[in-house]
């Protein structure tokens, strides 16, 4: 059965076509800058990587590409849309609704447009993909995975913010949590090779978003990011946990607006903020070279992550592995060197030499003799969604 994974933004469509349940990748592939002149396709089987560039005004006009690609007669991996059976959409704001993945209904568009107050920036993208895939596979199930889904089970102790019961009761003002699929991708991986009857594991999802999940028998009961996708860690733009005092007095003394406030601490704080660079291997490799900014700014990243996996610790009263994912927490070893340096009291000892190797796929890092175990374990959301998918419809 082949199965199509959407990921559709504002202004491009990731996709991927895998069957299933042999978990073989068919494609992969990523349209950009839709609404350009000069959008790009980029689409990769074992054999061939095309690109293209094309005059894309819209989603609809982007998948449409896309499905050319799948159906052309050199390149192609499919001869008509309904070899396609199951397309599987990532949506990043499920509100309170679902805990689950679930096919697509009018209701369910309903409330995936209802959350566009709460995710700006992904819901009305991620409804658009719904929209086209509907027209352009009319015959395949369309199911949803919510980023949201996997923190549902989050306790109310918390989830909720110390403010008045009226705005959670009422407008759903809570801790939602994101990165869900990866979360739970990394930590069911974990959970296979801990092989453990009950466990105690932290996953820290580090790309250009970064979020950490306290996971405890498969369950997540906290995580950093909260309401919106703006708490907890130091991010690529976003400054994590502030005050919020220092918001009224940019407005009140500083004569910001509310919106250069939010255009400050979403798009031009975090690294960006710290160094001038948003991506870490600029920042590495000038920390290298002596630069305090870069230097300084990874010492802040890492210890805000300490600190969490402290507080973790404490809410989960124990911790049998923590894990390293994304962009960030798969590839830099500097980043999981600094965060398990001094760790002992919680029995976390690195093994600086497996901690150097790039070997593929789930690796331990840890010194034998760690009480913690320390993973890398590569994310892969696409193959989640794959998985939840298959599992619905089967
Ligand atoms: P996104 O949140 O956009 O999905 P990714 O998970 O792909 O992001 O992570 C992207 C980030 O990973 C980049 O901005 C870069 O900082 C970091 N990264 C990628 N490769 C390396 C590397 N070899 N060393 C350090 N950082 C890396």
């Amino acid at each position: 059965m082949k199965i199509l994974i959407i990921n559709s933004g504002s202004s491009s469509i990731k996709f991927q076509l895998m069957a299933m349940p042999s978990e073989v990748l068919i494609c992969t592939g990523l349209v950009e800058r839709i609404g350009y002149e000069t959008a790009t396709i980029t689409y990769k089987t074992d054999v061939d990587t095309i690109k293209q560039t094309h005059n894309i005004a819209n989603h609809k006009d982007g998948l449409g590409r896309v499905v050319d690609l799948l159906m052309d007669p050199e390149h192609g991996v499919i001869s008509n849309t309904d070899e396609v059976e199951i397309v599987g959409h990532r949506v990043v704001h499920g509100g309170n609704s679902f805990s689950d993945t679930t096919f697509i209904t009018p209701e369910v568009k309903d409330k995936v447009e209802e959350y566009i107050a709460l995710a700006p920036l992904h819901n009305p993208g991620n409804l658009e993909g719904i929209l086209v895939a509907e027209d352009i596979f009319p015959n395949a199930k369309q199911v949803v995975v919510f980023d949201t889904a996997f923190h549902q089970t989050i306790p109310e102790k918390a989830k909720k913010y110390a403010i008045p019961n009226e705005l959670y009761e009422k407008y759903g003002i809570q801790v939602y949590g994101f990165h869900g699929t990866s979360h739970q991708y990394v930590s069911e991986k974990t959970n296979e090779y801990l092989k453990l009857a009950s466990s105690k594991i932290i996953t820290i999802h580090l790309g250009n978003g970064c979020s950490m999940t306290a996971v405890m028998d498969g369950k997540s009961i906290d995580h950093s990011l909260g309401f919106t996708p703006s708490n907890g860690l130091i991010m690529g733009s976003r400054s994590g946990d502030i005050d919020h005092g220092l918001i009224f007095h940019l407005v009140n003394n500083l004569d910001y607006t509310l919106d250069e406030v939010k255009t400050l601490v979403t798009n031009k704080s975090g690294m960006l903020g710290l160094t001038g660079h948003m991506d870490l291997r600029d920042i590495e490799a000038a920390a290298k070279s002596g630069n305090k900014d870069c230097i300084l700014a990874l010492e802040m990243n890492t210890y805000r992550i300490k600190k969490y996996i402290g507080s973790y610790v404490a809410a989960m009263n124990g911790l049998d592995a923590i894990v390293f994912t994304a962009g960030i927490g798969e590839n830099s070893s500097l980043i999981r060197k600094m965060v398990c340096e001094d760790m002992d009291f919680f029995g976390i000892e690195l093994n600086q030499a497996e901690n150097e190797l790039r070997t593929p796929g789930l690796r331990e890092i840890s010194m034998n003799s760690s009480k913690v175990k320390v993973l890398v374990v590569p994310t892969n959301e696409e193959l989640e969604i794959a998985k939840q998918a298959y599992t619905l419809v089967n």
